[in-house]
């Protein structure tokens, strides 16, 4: 089926975009891989090419395009080859929409430039040591002065992308104690500087995948927080996590649904390659039924992810919708990758190979952003059950 959800000028980015990968990404990548982490220069690379000011508003130096297009295309190109931008994902695809709806126009006016520029790298911290998906346990808590000028933040943070390279980072903490009747109730996001005292980056986490993100442990001691750097109002922080949470959904379900169509690719590249038994591995019939098998499931998953995005941009995504389609496209991507992978025989389980590389990276797809539990929790709910 013709894909209808790009027209020339995405097109063309993502051809300007797939030469980058090839010249800036793909030479270097191997030393990324094995130094866990790509160089925080990096960043200032993909600033110039413009990739961060895509969705903020000209006056603060970015181009104001309102989609989420071009964040699909650089998942799906960077997928392609079988690397990834670092952190850089949660900096524009998790942080922005929060920036863009909440910030008041003083703070966006401080902000938003530099995060263009990537003179300020972002991430986002909700998870905790001893709560993920039920966010409304989180510990952290930060104090109102009795002055009334700042905020003292204390708590721990895991997991958090990006947090080696980040200089400021949305914590989510408690303001309020959480009420007997609403739990959710009096968290509020505020926006820290990496650099004020009392704030700490513990270890950078040795992962399974996406080698050369950095995840890392956050902890906070009596950290002070300007009110001024208070994002939206005081105690609605749950409100504006579930608000976003479906564009960061939707934006794995895509990276997922890229994922699985480059892993056909590299089978297919590979079994045509291969010969076993004096034939190529593509001549037998279970390699023809397997690769048709996984392209009509990731046909499929295009579906729902090119009416996400379409779904998204015009506004009307609703949570249910996107916990849906995180849970189809993430569950078939584990699928095909590892069919995939079975094709290349041994040489899929070595990480030279980027089947092998993709196997690791798509195993976090069904964890973070919300569990595949989560996920049906949230749909079972929407269907009344
Ligand atoms: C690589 C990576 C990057 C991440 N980046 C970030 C980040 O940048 N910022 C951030 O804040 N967080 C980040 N996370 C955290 C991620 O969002 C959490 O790991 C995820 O939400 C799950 O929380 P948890 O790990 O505490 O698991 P838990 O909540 O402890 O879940 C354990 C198990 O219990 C199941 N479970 C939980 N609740 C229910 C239920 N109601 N019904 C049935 N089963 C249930 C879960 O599905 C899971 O199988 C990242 C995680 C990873 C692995």
């Amino acid at each position: 089926m013709k894909r209808t959800v790009f027209d020339e000028d995405h097109e063309s980015f993502r051809a300007t975009l797939r030469a980058f990968i090839e010249a800036e990404v793909v030479p270097h990548y191997d030393e990324w891989f094995q130094a866990g982490i790509v160089p925080r220069d990096f960043y200032y690379k993909l600033a110039e090419l413009g990739i961060f000011g895509i969705e903020v508003p000209e006056e603060y130096g970015g181009a104001g395009l309102d989609t989420f297009k071009y964040e699909a295309i650089i998942a799906e190109e960077t997928t392609r080859a079988a690397v990834m931008f670092g952190g850089s994902g949660v900096h524009v695809m998790l942080c922005l929409p929060y920036l863009k709806m909440l910030a008041t126009p003083e703070q966006k006016e401080r902000w938003l430039p530099k995060f263009v520029s990537a003179e300020e790298m972002w991430a986002i911290a909700m998870t905790e040591p001893g709560t993920g998906s039920d966010l409304a346990g989180m510990k952290t808590t930060a104090k109102l002065s009795e002055d009334g000028t700042h905020y003292i933040l204390n708590g721990a943070k895991t997991f958090i992308t990006g947090g080696v390279h980040a200089d400021r980072v949305i914590v989510c903490a408690r303001t309020a104690a959480p009420s007997a009747e609403n739990r959710r109730l009096g968290i509020s996001l505020l926006v820290v500087d990496t650099k004020a005292e009392g704030y700490a980056v513990g270890r950078k986490l040795d992962k399974l995948g996406l080698r050369t993100s950095d995840t890392a442990e956050l902890s906070f001691t009596d950290v002070r927080v300007p009110v001024e750097d208070l994002l939206g109002e005081e105690g609605k922080g749950f409100y504006y996590l579930g608000h976003n949470l479906p564009q960061e959904r939707l934006g794995i379900a895509v990276g997922a649904y890229a994922q699985a169509a480059a892993a056909i690719r590299f089978a297919k590249d590979y079994v045509q390659a291969r010969v076993v038994f004096g034939q190529p591995v593509a001549a037998f019939q279970n390699t023809k039924f397997e690769l048709a098998a996984c392209q009509a499931k990731v046909d499929a998953a295009q579906a729902v992810v090119d009416r996400g995005i379409e779904a998204l941009d015009a506004g009307d995504l609703t949570p249910a919708e996107a916990a849906s389609a995180k849970l189809f496209c993430t569950e078939v991507a584990a699928e095909v990758i590892d069919r995939c992978l079975q094709l290349h025989g041994g040489y899929g389980f070595m990480n030279e190979y980027p089947i092998a590389r993709l196997y690791a990276d798509n195993r976090v797809n069904r964890i973070y952003g919300g569990t595949s539990e989560v996920m049906k929790t949230i749909i079972s709910k929407d269907m009344g059950l």
